[in-house]
């Protein structure tokens, strides 16, 4: 037997170990509201320290606030580089009415190979498989060239402030790497020719809110001609939004092997997009959407108001959009966007708001030979030759926005096993969990991955 199939042997014999590490995870109640003091996540970084200290591996945890924990380890290589990253977040969305839940939403019961509990899929079972991934490379006194990093970050389901931002700002030199692994991927598609692929999310689009405001002049509702009414302005505001036709961009790294998977056999243009998305969306409604949403930004009106009484003709207006932008499309251009939509319109004003700005990691170039080496891991860890993988965007956001400027290629990528039901993973709704299936899947695929990159040859 190689090294590389004793460590994924490693993790069939580690099976009981992984799951009681991902129980004993979802077991602390990490939630996060986004108004502090919340999240306490240090009593999850604790779990994950005091398992790889056990092992000799040294971990530590860094508060950005009291009980707000990050948790870093390495295993050391001879060489020090490269570099591979695994992040995860220990923090997990409030649960909003417990008695809707089939099975206590802490109580991490586990029922047909699935393991319950807020966490379980997002993402607890990826802070227990990458601690694992240490933990048995180590125990198999691989000799390591590179360094294998751990980060668990607070604070993702709010944004990463005291979290993966702060990690990033205060201890830059701790994040620092060539390669990471991080949610946000690892989804299979099965593709129109019946093979079965996976997504390999290279990056995210950015969130805006954009807050529009119309001004009119109020007046008496009695004598309405009085008034510039802000109510009737906004309607040429509102049909602007409406019918704005962003440019599209197709970006043929990211776009060639999602449309090969597709069955489309013409080259994909800016011209052609549409209609074939719209081919596309005959046979299957997913992929037309998906194609759309990876070649244009968005601007949507999801709130207007208006008016502060009934008897008073509207003064104002304010119209709020919600604007999802591609990797390349920076501030600037949505400014510019914008301005040229509301082009002479009189009393017109707006404001931008970022959520998360758009990041991505190079599929080719720098990232083509880690992309191999996840495909590789993943074929190797699933023991099955027949896998494609293609590169994708998320419209979400993940931590690794945060961190790719310390570490430029990173994919969201764990994957999901064939056998796994897609419609039961429930992140954020009720009755969340995670297949054990899955769960070991992605252990082996990420020591596999490890020792790909960083093993001594
Ligand atoms: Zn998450």
């Amino acid at each position: 037997m190689t090294t590389r199939e004793a460590l994924l042997a490693s993790v069939d014999a580690a099976r009981e170990e992984i799951i009681a590490l991902c129980q004993a995870l979802v077991r602390v109640p990490s939630i996060n509201t986004g108004v502090m003091p919340t999240g306490n996540e240090t009593p999850a970084a604790e779990i994950v320290r005091d398992k790889l200290a056990a092992e000799g591996i040294a971990a530590e945890i860094l508060e950005s606030a009291p009980n707000r924990g990050n948790v870093i380890a390495r295993l050391s290589g001879s060489a020090g580089v490269p570099r591979l990253l695994y992040l995860s977040h220990t923090d997990v969305v409030p649960v909003e009415d417990e008695a809707a839940w089939t099975y206590p939403p802490f109580g991490a019961e586990i029922h047909d190979g699935r393991i319950y509990g807020r966490g379980s899929n997002d993402m607890k079972n990826t802070v227990a498989a990458e601690a694992m991934a240490l933990i048995l490379l180590k125990r198999a006194g691989v000799p390591l060239r590179g360094e294998l990093i751990f980060a668990a970050g607070a604070d993702e389901e709010s944004g990463g402030e005291w979290g993966f931002a702060w990690l990033a700002k205060h201890h830059p030199d701790k994040l620092r790497a060539d390669f990471g692994i991080n949610e946000g991927g690892g989804a299979l598609v099965h593709a129109d020719d019946g093979r079965l692929a996976y997504l390999v999310n290279t990056g995210e689009k950015g969130r805006l809110e954009i807050v529009i405001t119309v001004k009119g002049r109020g007046y008496h509702a009695s004598q309405p001609w009085r008034a510039d009414n802000a109510v009737y302005k906004s309607q040429e505001v509102v049909r602007r939004i409406a019918t704005y036709e962003p440019e599209r961009h197709v970006d043929p790294i990211l776009i060639g092997p999602l449309a090969a998977l597709y069955g489309v056999s013409e080259p994909i243009t800016a011209e052609n997009v549409d209609r074939i998305a719209a081919e596309l969306d005959e046979r299957n409604p997913n992929w037309g959407s998906s194609l759309k949403a990876m070649t244009r930004m968005t601007l949507v009106a999801s709130m207007i108001n208006a008016g502060v009484k009934s008897n008073s003709v509207a003064e104002s207006c304010t119209i709020t959009c919600d604007v999802r932008t591609l990797p390349h499309q920076d501030e600037g251009y949505v400014h510019d966007q914008l301005s040229r939509l509301l082009a002479g319109l009189d009393g017109v004003s707006f404001i931008i708001n970022y959520t998360a700005v758009p990041s991505a990691s190079p599929y080719d170039g720098p990232g083509a030979a880690f992309a191999e080496r996840v495909g590789a891991a993943t074929r190797a860890a699933l023991g099955r030759d027949d896998l494609a993988f293609v590169p994708g965007l998320t419209v979400g956001f993940t931590d690794s926005r945060l961190v790719r400027h310390l570490c430029p290629v990173i994919y969201g990528f764990l994957p999901s096993h064939p056998d796994a039901d897609p419609s039961k993973g429930g992140a954020h709704n009720i009755n969340e969990s995670t297949d054990i299936a899955s769960l070991l899947l992605s252990t082996k695929m990420l020591v596999a991955l490890a020792y790909d990159t960083l093993a001594e040859q």
